[in-house]
């Protein structure tokens, strides 16, 4: 037996080593990816059923074994529109230089104090807004459903664009690094049945759009005056102005390290939990 291992170990080459590097980094950044998101448990269904088609293989189940074996076969286009959304990410961040990241570093954060600006001054006027921010996915198909702004951002511009006299009030804003691409924006509602009730369409058009991308939504409700922020789908309810930035610069700031913002959505979910 161990000899038999030894035997492997001398065969392997240089490449051999190379390779299985490359498959382990691939395989560790797959998992990453999904971790903490639906694809997670997907993955464990499929594994279940791999496992399972490889026991009815042992205990010769043919007509089980049939049936696994042809669904395998529509499982591949299954896999990739399953885990569209981590498969976008993941080749986006390949696709992402890293210097580049830290020069627009300090532009972004002056942005971000532009946005928890905003939506502290629409709080507290219980003014209802929201505004989305690109990060990787471009948001290219939402922003043609409104109307075109292309201004540079600033709080004064998001405060008037959400005035309710204003004709550009309804929908969304939605900013594409530091321009205002445009407002009245139509989102896509989440159709998650198990939201709570409190949650209206302003909400659920915030979810929705996080859902479908991995952009980050800031809602200011104009029942209540709360600050929700808004990505992967996991709402972040009842911010306060520090809390909102905190959260907005663990989430942008984490497109540098890809699993910041996780750990920073559980902790902002617990801090409004208490704060509620
Ligand atoms: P609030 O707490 O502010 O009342 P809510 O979650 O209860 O928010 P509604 O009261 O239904 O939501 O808010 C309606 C507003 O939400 C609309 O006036 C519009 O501005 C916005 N809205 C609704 N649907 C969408 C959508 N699909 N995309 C963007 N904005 C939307
Ligand atoms: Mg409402």
């Amino acid at each position: 037996m161990i000899e038999g291992l030894l035997e492997v170990l001398q065969r392997l080459g240089v490449r051999d080593l190379i390779e299985i590097t490359i498959i382990a980094v691939l395989i560790y950044q797959f998992l990453l990816l999904i971790k903490g998101t639906r694809g997670w448990q997907m993955t464990l269904g499929i594994i279940s059923l791999a496992m399972l088609y490889y026991i009815t293989r042992f205990l010769e189940l043919r007509t089980v074994e049939w049936l696994l074996a042809n669904l395998f076969t529509y499982f591949v286009f299954a896999v990739i529109v399953i885990f569209q959304s981590e498969i976008r990410r993941g080749l986006a961040k390949l696709g992402r230089g890293r210097i580049f990241d830290r020069f627009v570093h300090h532009k972004q954060r002056n942005i971000l104090e532009e946005v928890v600006l905003a939506a502290t001054t629409l709080s507290s006027q219980k003014t209802g807004g929201l505004i989305v921010l690109e990060r990787e996915i471009g948001l290219r198909n939402y922003v043609e459903s409104g109307i075109r702004l292309d201004a540079y951002m600033t709080y004064d511009l998001l405060v008037t664009v959400f005035n309710p006299s204003s004709p550009l009030h309804d929908g969304s804003v939605i900013i594409q690094g530091d321009r205002v691409s445009a407002a009245a924006c139509f989102l896509p509602l989440t159709l998650d049945p198990y939201l709570s009730k409190e949650l209206g369409t302003r909400h659920r058009a915030a979810i929705g759009i996080t859902e479908e991308t991995d952009a980050v939504a800031v809602v200011v409700s104009e029942e209540t005056g709360n600050i929700s922020a808004v990505v992967e789908g996991e709402i972040n309810r009842n911010l306060d102005g520090p809390r909102l930035l905190r959260f907005l610069a663990d989430v942008m700031e984490s497109e540098v390290e890809s699993q910041k913002p996780r750990e920073s959505k559980s902790r902002s979910k617990r801090e409004a939990g208490e704060a509620a």
